[in-house]
């Protein structure tokens, strides 16, 4: 059994596609829908587990989100792959290295950290006269590790052909930007109780799963509730879960639940 103090408290903080939604130029029915559920910001979760605050992805609205949902610090950060849509916020973490005076642990593949260390390459050098930019601590993930006495599972998955990873912790595993997850990776999730992954849309995209592709995959993998994400303007979120069953539920900006 688990006690209720060692309960994750899981926050999505943005459950859009790249683009979000409203999409820049857009004046689709969902894009100019006035219900907030329809607002979606790019990709982010925030938890809190075991006296721990820490982030899977630090999209492009980290900042407002982290604002609109109290996020006043943050431990570490769990990195799925190295999209702009997931790594933007990377910078404004910054303001908690000020704050709280310690760098921020980054957990990531060795092809993500390569890819990191590029794109912020300026996180990386002495910082100016006058800091003004991230401290991270980076640690490259190889198999199963545990952070602050979390134990955390790279899932691998992919998306097109690029192999990416989600990550499973005892009862929950989040999986985005999905587009097939191998035989293995089934095996991962066995018992998860709470699964987050990814839809699209309807139509078929070559690196994202659709909304059908994502049914079966939650059906294959029988959590007890599954929530997607990175949803694009394609997808109404209450006719959408209107079709989908209960325990099936696209997730909306600001979702919290606890496992
Ligand atoms: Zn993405
Ligand atoms: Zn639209
Ligand atoms: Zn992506």
């Amino acid at each position: 059994m688990t006690s209720s103090n060692d309960l994750m408290r899981v926050t999505v903080l943005g459950s859009g596609t790249s683009a979000g939604v409203p999409t820049l130029g857009c004046r689709c029915a969902v894009c100019r829908s006035t219900n907030p559920r329809n607002k979606r910001m790019r990709s982010c979760a925030y938890i809190e587990h075991r006296g721990s605050r820490f982030l899977i992805d630090c999209g492009t609205d980290f900042r407002t989100q982290a604002l609109a949902n109290g996020v006043e610090d943050v431990d570490f950060v769990l990195i799925t792959h190295t999209h702009t849509d997931h790594i933007g916020g990377l910078d404004d973490l910054r303001a908690f290295n000020m704050i709280h005076g310690h760098a921020i642990d980054l957990y990531a593949t060795p092809e993500s950290l390569t890819e990191i260390r590029r794109r912020f390459s300026y996180c990386f050098q002495p910082p100016p006269p006058g800091g003004g930019i991230p401290e991270f601590t980076v640690h490259e993930i190889h198999g199963d590790f545990e952070v602050r006495g979390i134990p955390i599972r790279p899932v691998p998955v992919f998306h097109g052909k690029m192999p990416i990873v989600g990550f499973r912790f005892e009862r929950f595993a989040w999986l985005t930007d999905v587009s097939s997850i191998p035989d293995s990776s089934f095996e991962l999730l066995r018992g998860v109780r709470i699964l987050v992954t990814s839809a699209l849309r309807h139509r078929p995209h070559p690196t994202h799963m659709s909304l059908s592709e994502a049914l079966e995959v939650a059906q294959r993998v029988g959590a007890e509730q599954t929530y997607f994400i990175h949803m694009c303007h394609d997808l109404e979120h209450e006719d959408t879960n209107a079709k989908l069953p209960p325990n099936i539920q696209l997730a909306y900006d600001g979702l919290t639940f606890t496992v």
